[in-house]
């Protein structure tokens, strides 16, 4: 049985199930556009922060455009079923087409691993971390284009149980080691997996496999695979290298990312080539032609004769050298053009400018990037020479990412271990009034922050000389009072709770004690007092305890 209707869809049939829900061909009703439509289980969205996870999860996705990636059409709720519908892809997916095909040649396994790097390198760009790449994730359309799918859906269903014994992990077998030792994703764990579809399309298995899905997450941490090569007679060592390299338990010794990893992979393509073709030359082809024959199987010269010709040539029109090419065959001319050039290149980087609506736009395109010293490269590169240029255009224009930039900076002066010795000496009264609250704030003593911030928020609200401090402090303030009542709920009210049970059970002396020992502690915090007051009088009869 499957639904008629999900939200804007109406459902033609169902096309698959995983660990993480049911996988429905739909139509949209006013658009008439195909897609799949997955319907997440009723159960998950009662856990805890899902609904916050999902949406979250899935506005990453929207942003992610890529050819690889598997497109993300809409999201929603209907009937409390939380579903999100993408791009239909017809073909198959790679699991299917390994269990048919048991393994692949060498030269597919790199092409389809290069589409995904593709898909990794968008989505890392976007900051968004796959966490379960594996087969079943990759689907491969009818003109052969491979679409990862499922983008950060794992991290949705994090969090809540575990997943492993809720069954939602379907498999673990391209887990990475630190996922499966319970510790965040990075995109190195997407690397490693990566790594272990590589070598199961180059071997036909997984790099390990056990019995249970625990067993299997042992592995990945503890165990040795066996070497890609072990199974594969025809596979450059360079591969087989790089796939181990893919498969280090240490993240760190992973390569770097999915863009480098497309060049190590497009590097050995070429390695293979060539050395094919230098082996050509040493078994005696003749050289010079250059045609069809000795490229073995192949109709036209082959690439690696192509290249091998082409040598030729260059080294031949190299040994013909005429008055000029021997003024440049001098070691010493050629160091001096070297340094000529280098210099330019650095003058021309160091003094090249942008038009003003670039420079402009490069600015904002920093200030997009999350607060960090990206903004205060906005500033020194982009922002404040165009100011000092033409104030009448950029001012006003300007004027607001510069506050929001001061105020960032000043939040990372303050938190900085060591202070800039010259910063004092420009310090206003109100800096450091702010800078005392922080203090007290980072030291936990919430109730004398509060009382100051609170005090700053108030006096800086007109002063428009301080608008980034009475931001800042608005900001604090806030962080402030939620960690105050956090403090409040997870341990005064347990306490007090405590100090009734023990006076309804008559041990009104150890009651009281307890009482005072909280009187103490949280006095001075402005949510206690109506809380202690309360406690108080439960033990009112109790003539000691009046004030
Ligand atoms: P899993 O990834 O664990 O196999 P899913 O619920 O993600 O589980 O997908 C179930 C199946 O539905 C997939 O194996 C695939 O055959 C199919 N499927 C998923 N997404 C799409 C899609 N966008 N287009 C076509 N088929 C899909
Ligand atoms: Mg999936």
């Amino acid at each position: 049985m499957h639904p008629l209707q999900v939200g804007p869809y109406a459902i033609d049939k169902k096309i698959g199930a995983g660990g993480m829900g049911t996988v429905f061909l739909g139509r949209h009703r006013d658009t008439g556009q195909l897609a799949a439509v997955k319907v997440l289980p009723p159960s998950l969205a009662r856990e805890d922060g899902f609904v916050a996870r999902f949406t979250r999860e899935i506005d990453a996705m929207k942003r992610l455009a890529n050819p690889h990636v598997v497109e993300l059409f809409d999201s929603g709720v209907d009937h409390e079923t939380y579903y999100y519908a993408m791009e239909y892809v017809e073909g198959e997916t790679l699991t299917s087409k390994l269990m048919r095909e048991k393994r692949m040649p060498w030269r597919e396994s790199v092409d389809v691993a290069l589409q995904i790097c593709v898909a990794l390198k968008a989505a890392h760009d976007a900051g968004i971390i796959h966490r379960d790449l594996k087969p079943s994730n990759l689907l491969i359309a009818t003109d052969g284009t491979v679409k990862l799918t499922d983008f950060g859906v794992a991290q949705v269903f994090a969090g809540g149980k575990l997943t492993v014994t809720g069954g939602i992990i379907g498999t673990a077998e391209y887990m990475s080691p630190e996922q499966a030792a319970g510790a965040r994703a990075t995109k190195k764990s997407d690397l490693y997996s990566l790594g272990a579809v590589l070598y199961a399309m180059l071997t036909g298995r997984p790099p390990f496999t056990g019995k249970t899905t625990l067993e299997v997450m042992q592995k990945h941490r503890h165990a040795q695979f066996d070497r890609a090569s072990r199974y594969v007679a025809d596979l450059p060592h360079w591969l087989d290298d790089l796939v181990s390299q893919l498969l280090d338990k240490d993240p760190d010794k992973r390569p770097p990312d999915a863009y480098v990893l497309s060049k190590r992979l497009q590097e050995i393509l070429r390695k293979v080539e060539l050395s094919s073709g230098a082996a050509e030359t040493v078994a005696g082809v003749p050289t010079g032609s250059g045609t069809s024959a000795e490229s073995g199987g192949h109709d036209g010269p082959g690439v690696a004769t192509l290249m091998r010709d082409l040598v030729q040539h260059e080294v031949r029109e190299a040994q013909k050298l005429s008055p000029i090419a021997s003024f440049f065959d001098n070691i010493w001319v050629l160091l001096v053009l070297f340094v000529l050039l280098i210099g330019g290149g650095i003058a021309w980087f160091k003094y090249r400018t942008l038009p003003p609506d670039q420079q402009y736009a490069a600015g904002v395109a920093l200030m997009d990037q999350p607060e960090g010293p990206d903004w205060l490269r906005a500033r020194d590169q982009y922002f404040q020479p165009l100011v000092q240029s033409d104030p009448d255009t950029w001012q006003e224009k300007i004027q607001p990412h510069l506050d929001r930039i001061a105020l960032y900076d000043w939040k990372s002066s303050v938190t900085r271990k060591r202070p800039r010795k010259n910063d004092s000496a420009v310090r206003s009264e109100p800096q450091r009034l702010l800078q005392i609250a922080q203090h007290a704030y980072e030291a936990g003593d919430w109730p004398r922050a509060e009382r100051m911030l609170a005090a700053l928020v108030t006096l800086l609200k007109d002063d428009p000389d301080h608008q980034p401090l009475h931001a800042a402090a608005v900001e604090l303030l806030d962080g402030v009072r939620k960690q105050r009542t956090l403090a409040v709920d997870e341990y005064l009210v347990p306490a007090l709770s405590r100090v009734k049970t023990l006076s309804s059970e008559g041990k009104k002396d150890e009651a009281r004690k307890l009482l005072d020992s909280l009187r103490v502690l949280y006095g001075d915090d402005p949510a206690a007092p109506e809380l202690l007051r309360s406690a108080r009088d439960e033990l009112e009869t109790e003539p000691a305890l009046s004030p």
